[in-house]
């Protein structure tokens, strides 16, 4: 039977479609943003039991709830150091950050620089939709200067993160920006970060049509989808520092960091660590390996003890 026929769909592997249809509002871009992580998943053959998902609060939050794998749907802003803690506890599985904007630049802020910092091996999906949506419309720490929020009804007066050009410079391996109109090259992005060993970061630009672009005359969605398509540059090796968002003014997307083998923060451990380890007795390394394994334990019955596994129902 093909699969047009079917009532299969191609990404029911990694979804759990027991729980849709989704919360999202019509017009919203995080369909398409997860649609891209999925397909992204499933062109390099990422086998869900050997991966962890990890979303903060918020719109983009939820998505953890979607996902047929372990699925973490943790408090808000500490998507990053609950990553952290399952990679440091299972360093064989691929971990993978899908959180938003407010989330993981304004509560989560702290966290993200310094996972970059570190070049920590996670894969980091930043949904900006320059607002915080769910919570009511507020201002966010991207949202364009100008741009009208319920807390900002004059038009927004401070200067909104360059995403890009801030994880770039702290330390990250691969930062790439694109919007859910370039879905194609949405995709490969994603497909490449998921790839690439140490830390990665993918800005998905989205439309939050309920909050966001009804107040800054984008009336619908298409009109959200044009103002993408109207100012999104794409160019070969951006200057981070060129990452600026300026509302109605060009702004650019693309790869703006791919370091080759940048060492991660597993490396410099292994590094300074494995002359005494090799030179010493089989005993010891036994006895080492022993004390490794239950710390690993601590911090993975740790993380199990405090989150809400399988992503559950913590925010209806
Ligand atoms: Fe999407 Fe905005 Fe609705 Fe949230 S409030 S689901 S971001 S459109």
């Amino acid at each position: 039977m093909s699969i047009i026929n079917s009532d299969k769909h191609p990404l029911d592997l990694y979804l759990r479609t027991e729980r849709l249809p989704h919360v999202w509002c019509p017009g919203c871009g995080l369909g398409i943003a997860l649609n891209a992580l999925l397909r992204a998943m499933q062109k390099i053959g990422m086998d869900p039991d050997k991966t962890v998902v990890v979303s903060g609060i918020g719109c983009t939050g939820r998505a953890a709830g979607y996902l047929k794998m372990d699925s973490f749907h943790t408090t808000h802003g500490r998507a990053i150091p609950f990553a952290l803690g399952i990679k440091a506890a299972r360093p064989d599985l691929n971990v993978i950050v899908f959180s938003g904007d407010g989330d993981l630049f304004s509560i989560g802020g702290n966290h993200i620089i310094h996972a970059a910092r570190r070049n920590i091996d996670i894969t980091v999906i930043g949904v900006n939709n320059f607002i915080y949506g769910m919570t009511g419309g507020q201002l966010a720490p991207t949202t364009p200067e100008t741009s009208i929020t319920t807390t900002s009804p004059y038009g927004n007066l401070e200067s909104p993160f360059n995403m890009p050009g801030l994880l770039s410079t702290a330390g990250a391996s691969y930062v790439a920006r694109w919007t859910v109109v370039h879905v194609r090259r949405l995709e490969k992005g994603l497909e490449k970060a998921l790839l690439k060993r140490g830390f990665s970061f993918v800005e998905v630009m989205s439309p939050c049509p309920t909050a966001f672009g009804r107040r800054n005359g984008m009336k619908g969605i298409v009109d959200s989808m044009k103002y993408y398509e109207k100012y999104a540059v794409i160019k070969t090796d951006p200057n981070p520092l060129d990452g600026v968002i300026k509302p109605n003014e060009p702004f650019y997307i693309g790869e703006f960091m791919d370091a080759e083998d940048e060492p991660t923060f597993d490396d410099k451990l292994w590094e300074l660590t494995k002359k005494d380890f090799l030179e010493s007795s089989q005993a010891d390394r036994a006895r080492w390996i022993m004390e490794h394994r239950r710390r690993l334990e601590t911090i993975a019955n740790l993380i199990a003890g405090d989150s809400t596994h399988e992503g559950g129902d913590v925010h209806e």
